[in-house]
């Protein structure tokens, strides 16, 4: 729960009521420069942060606690570790030290032994210490040469009037450069004094009571300066609540918006079209597909656009249904043609190369069908992509593929009835609008592998409508996945070169991030090692983002052919990228890789009916890799996106920094699942009964949500 974006408070509930300009200089908006105990220097370094007003203070929330308690003894201490005690002043001592700073040492008689704390360049300090006071200090202790000492800790008097904390609970701020802990603290707890009680309660009081909120003072004061555990969490589960449900109500809302003010082509598929369209595969579906595709035929035959997200672990066959989706469509005549006109659909890669793939199993599978097939990427010759815009606007292409170049080129379809957008967490929810936007009303399927737990679609993606592909193609087998230290690479190539003696195919993955120079030696220089070391008696192919698309095709081809053994590749083939008989993996510095990205990347091996080998080489054998070892412990993605959320939070899972999507700010959204589900229903239900958010009661609701998703979500004015 790190809130790191400055636009979250707003999130969280400001509650000075940002779009009321009369506060300016009262109450909420008062500068904290004025406030006692900050003053202008100081409030300098607070802007940093952000911090301009009481109210940018009153919800610039703690990231985390320390225990203030005082509740350990000596014994407890472990070096480095924060621990809190309480004690008696034995002794106060101020000297300067040989480089001229003044230093305070305070000696404290605690329950099980003596300690010290030492402050440098804090004279006013002294004047608060006296012998036989009780204090708590708080911090991580150093064993120094006479004991443990605290080196700048948190103190708090345990005397009537003098208790600066009266909280149990010490609050850890986010900070930026030269803003320390003690600044944001100072100035947070002059805000509480000024305006806490001044901050404006979202929720009418009959909400607060059902849901057992607590009110937005109390809350504010509870979250900076908790009183115990329990009003701690009260506090936090207010200001969650109120965030999860106002992002859920500002989605409601907007796609709301989009049906009213949108009507979609109704695509009908009837049981002729739902055979004709089966009976164009190579396979039977599975049954998981067949109630996909029957979810997305109820959805598009309605007059209002689809919203659909289909989340399918890696191989578990979603291309199908794009595609059982755009036939639907293209086979759907607009009304009132003459000739007769067909509708377009459009599939949307991350990446040039799964474009050019989907591009590639589409003509196979369509050949002689009279549907037209189009592609549309960054790469092709500009004349090229002229002509297939062409015959995009004048609506003879019928499917169009593509990557972004296609948002990018301002393409006119000319009668857009769906777009397919294939791994979503690449684009956000921006980018679809920008598709939304044409002249039409297409249908949406967003495809994602990116397992995201359905908790977390609903609370980042709430305005769409989820199907879960949880089933693989029959005849799959898990991917074999290992761990492979340094010490045993040559065994691992041994055994590689066995494989690929037997007729299997293989990738080798380099990590480079970017395709600078030095990424591409790094490529070229582990191209070189394998093919003049352990794989030499192989076809090698590299294929990296600087090659010409055209070269960094036939290379694919010719790895699909059979005509090369292994690929070497950059990470560009992690998504999507679909050779069924290359069943051998290796990643190269496997643990600078995130967690999902691993997963898709053995997703390459797992498409046959042979069973796949993956092997993750770690540089470096020494220290510990969660990572690793969560992804070598199981194949399941929902199990690993799990994981992958322990180890490092909701907000990269989803890729929402890049993407554009609704940052979450206080939530957590593994942790509060219970709650994202009950403010997700609090808020469909407020909606229903209330969509313009009209009674009174609701005003602050409605400013709230204008104010923080207004722009995001293109909502304008609600009521
Ligand atoms: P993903 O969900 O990762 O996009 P794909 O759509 O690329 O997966 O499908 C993975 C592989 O499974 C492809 O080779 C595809 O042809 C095959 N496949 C998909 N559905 C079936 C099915 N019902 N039976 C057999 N093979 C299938
Ligand atoms: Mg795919």
């Amino acid at each position: 729960m790190a809130p790191t974006s400055q636009e979250a408070p707003a999130a969280a509930g400001d509650p000075s009521g940002s779009t009321a300009a009369g506060t300016a200089d009262r109450g909420l908006g008062m500068p904290l420069e004025r406030l006692p105990g900050v003053g202008t220097a100081r409030a300098r370094r607070l802007e940093r942060l952000g911090l301009v007003t009481v109210a940018d203070a009153l919800v610039h929330f703690p990231r985390d606690y320390r225990d203030f308690s005082g509740a350990h003894a000596v014994a407890d201490l472990v070096e480095g570790e924060h621990a809190s005690l309480a004690g008696d002043v034995a002794d106060v001592r101020t000297r300067v030290t040989a480089a001229g700073r003044p230093m305070l040492t305070v000696r404290l008689a605690c329950r099980g032994g003596h300690v010290r704390a030492t402050w440098f360049n804090m004279p006013f300090l002294a004047k608060r210490f006296a012998v036989g006071m009780r204090a708590v200090i708080a911090g991580p202790p150093r064993r120094g040469a006479g004991g443990w000492e605290f080196a700048h800790p948190e103190v708090r008097w345990l005397v009537d009037g003098e208790a600066d904390h009266a909280s149990d609970w010490l609050a850890i701020y986010p900070l930026t450069d030269g803003v320390q802990q003690p600044l944001v603290r100072a100035a947070v707890q002059a805000a509480l004094a000024h305006g806490a009680a001044a901050a404006v309660e979202a929720f009418p009081p009959d909400m607060l009571a059902a849901k057992g909120l607590l009110p937005i003072a109390e809350a504010l004061r509870e979250i900076h300066l908790p009183g115990d555990r329990a009003r701690l969490d009260a506090a936090r589960r207010r200001f969650v609540y109120q965030e999860l449900f106002m992002l859920q109500l500002a989605l409601r809302i907007h796609r709301g918006r989009q049906q009213a003010r949108r009507a979609a082509p109704p695509i009908v598929v009837d049981a002729r079209l739902d055979q004709r369209i089966r009976g164009r595969f190579p396979f039977e579906f599975t049954a998981g597909q067949r109630r996909v595709a029957t979810e997305i035929v109820a959805d598009m035959a309605r007059g209002e656009p689809m919203n659909r997200l289909l989340q399918g672990d890696v191989g578990s066959g979603k291309t199908a249904l794009a595609v059982y989706a755009m036939l639907a469509t293209v086979a759907t005549r607009v009304p009132g043609t003459e000739p007769v006109q067909r509708y377009q659909a459009v599939l949307m890669a991350p990446t040039e190369l799964l474009a050019r793939q989907h591009f590639a199993t589409l003509t196979k599978l369509l050949a002689g069908s009279g549907v037209d097939v189009c592609l549309l990427v960054g790469g092709q010759p500009a004349r090229a992509r002229k002509a297939a815009a062409a015959r995009i606007a004048a609506g003879t292409a019928h499917i169009v593929v593509g990557t972004q170049a296609l948002l990018a080129s301002g393409v006119r379809f000319a009668r857009p009835g769906l777009v397919v957008i294939d791994e979503q967490h690449r684009f956000g929810v921006l980018q679809r609008a920008v598709l939304q936007q044409g002249d039409g009303d297409p249908h949406t399927l967003v495809m994602t592998a990116t397992p995201i737990p359905r908790t977390i679609a609903h609370a980042v993606y709430g305005d769409l409508d989820v199907s879960v592909l949880d089933e693989t193609p029959p005849g799959r087998q898990p991917v074999a996945t290992y761990r492979v230290d340094p010490g045993q690479a040559d065994d691992w190539w041994a055994f590689v070169a066995r494989k690929l003696r037997d007729g299997r195919q293989g990738y080798v993955v380099v990590p480079t991030v970017d395709e600078s120079a030095r990424g591409l030696a790094s490529i070229s220089g582990a191209y070189e090692q394998l093919a003049n070391g352990p794989l030499e008696a192989f076809r090698l192919g590299l294929v990296h983002g600087r090659l010409k698309p055209a070269q960094r095709e036939e290379i694919m081809e010719r790895f699909r052919e059979g005509a090369i053994d292994v690929l070497v590749a950059t990470s560009l083939i992690e998504v999507g990228i679909d050779v069924p008989r290359a069943t051998l993996m290796t990643i190269l510095d496997a643990e600078s890789f995130g967690l999902a990205q691993l997963h898709q990347l053995r997703g390459r091996v797992a498409r046959g009916a042979v069973q796949g080998i993956c092997g993750a080489l770690v540089a470096d054998a020494t220290t510990a890799h969660p990572r690793i070892e969560a992804f070598v412990a199981t194949t399941d993605g929902f199990r690993l996106a799990e994981q992958d959320l322990l180890l490092r939070g909701a907000g990269d899972l989803v890729g929402t920094r890049q993407s554009g999507a609704p940052p979450l700010f206080l939530a957590d959204l593994l942790r509060d699942t219970a709650l994202v589900a009950e403010a997700r229903r609090d808020a469909l239900d407020l909606f229903q009964r209330d969509p313009l958010l009209a009674d009174p009661s609701l005003t602050r609701i409605r400013e709230l949500i204008e104010a923080r998703w207004g722009a995001t979500l293109g909502l304008g004015r609600v009521g």
